[in-house]
């Protein structure tokens, strides 16, 4: 048995509470993970709550990242004892995911945990740092390097914005932060940040085209911001786009597309191919300042990973925030 967060649906709607599960009733999968620490996303607080259709069968175990050691394997490339990590394909989504004691997983699924971090440092970063990180690559493949000028982030005190700004900062960028949160400012200027801006100049609908001011954007929010953000990246900018907190519309015009030469890089972790993932990881164990890592992540044992769902998803939760699944 183990402890698990569970997700069932009834006719009277979706509830959550903490169970012990049978191992027996795992999903399959050819490695078995003693899950140590996942996260809380901005997905998991979803499918937690129910107000975003991210489970797609019931009853779910929620929890689309985890670390752990590999229990029992059948694939040729992990064996028991190994340190592995695990984001997306669906898991904590339509299979069994790391909210729990234990996970059974496709190992074609599974990346080692960098031999330099700890599972609880891997889970601070998360899916949400992951993405920050394959933001930052994107951004450079399109040819957006420091001395280019001034790299937007939205969201800026949450998980994939906080990631983003250590990860630009130490890459020499001079980072933009956009926060509705002017009380963490200097939350965001330690992290890196050479200057705050309150969000709300970039919530408003605004011109097609505005005065050129971002060489690079990670933007996690989607909707009016991801409009204002492309309109004002100067003539041959890149915005890198992969959430939607602020909302899933792009009310926008091609305007900077096809008269500035802007790029609009999607970015997608869940089905990122493995080669990619590997290597943020290992960039992300090379390049991003633990210190900065430590300093923006808090643990919390695994039943509080239900309240803390609705927190996250009014905005009120800052950084990352680890959850010890055996506590
Ligand atoms: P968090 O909740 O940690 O951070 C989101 C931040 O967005 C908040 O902290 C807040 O920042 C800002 N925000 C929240 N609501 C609004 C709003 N209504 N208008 C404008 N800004 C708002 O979430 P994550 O950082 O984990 O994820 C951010 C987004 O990225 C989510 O939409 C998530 O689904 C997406 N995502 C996508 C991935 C992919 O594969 N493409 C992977 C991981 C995440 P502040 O208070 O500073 O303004």
């Amino acid at each position: 048995m183990f402890r698990a967060i569970l997700v069932e649906k009834s006719e009277s709607g979706q509830s959550v509470r903490v169970a012990e599960v049978d191992e027996a009733s795992l999903p399959v999968g050819d490695v078995l993970v003693r899950v140590e620490r996942s996260t809380v996303n901005y997905k998991d607080a979803l499918a937690i709550t129910g107000k975003g259709p991210v489970i797609r069968k019931f009853p779910m175990i929620p929890g689309i990242d985890g670390a752990g050691v590999v229990a029992e394997s059948a694939h040729a490339s992990f064996r028991p004892g190994d340190r592995v990590l695990v984001n997306g394909y669906g898991v904590g989504e339509g299979h069994w995911g790391c909210l729990a004691g234990a996970a059974r997983l496709d190992g074609n699924w599974l990346v080692p945990v960098p031999s330099n971090f700890t599972t609880t440092q891997a889970m601070a970063i998360g899916t949400a740092g992951y993405t920050a990180m394959l933001c930052v690559m994107a951004l450079q493949r399109h040819g957006v390097a420091p001395g280019k000028g001034d790299v937007l982030v939205t969201g800026a005190a949450g998980g994939v914005g906080s990631v983003a700004i250590a990860l630009l900062a130490g890459l020499g960028y001079r980072v933009v932060a956009s926060t509705g949160r002017a009380s963490e400012a200097p939350y965001l200027t330690a992290l890196g940040a050479a200057e705050v801006l309150d969000r709300a100049t970039l919530a408003a609908p605004g011109k097609p085209m505005q005065k050129e001011r971002w060489a690079g954007v990670v933007d996690s929010v989607g909707s009016q911001t991801l409009a204002n953000a492309c309109a004002s990246t100067r003539y041959g900018g890149t915005v890198a786009a992969c959430g939607l907190a602020g909302g899933m519309d792009f009310p926008a015009t091609v305007a900077p597309f096809i008269l500035r030469g802007v790029t609009l890089a999607g970015v997608d972790s869940v089905m990122a191919p493995m080669a990619l993932r590997r290597e943020a990881w290992q960039r992300l164990s090379r390049e991003l300042d633990t210190g900065k890592l430590a300093a923006m992540t808090r643990e919390i044992p695994l039943a509080e990973a239900i309240p803390l769902a609705g927190e996250l998803l009014a905005g009120r939760v800052r950084g990352r925030v680890v959850v010890d699944v055996t506590r």
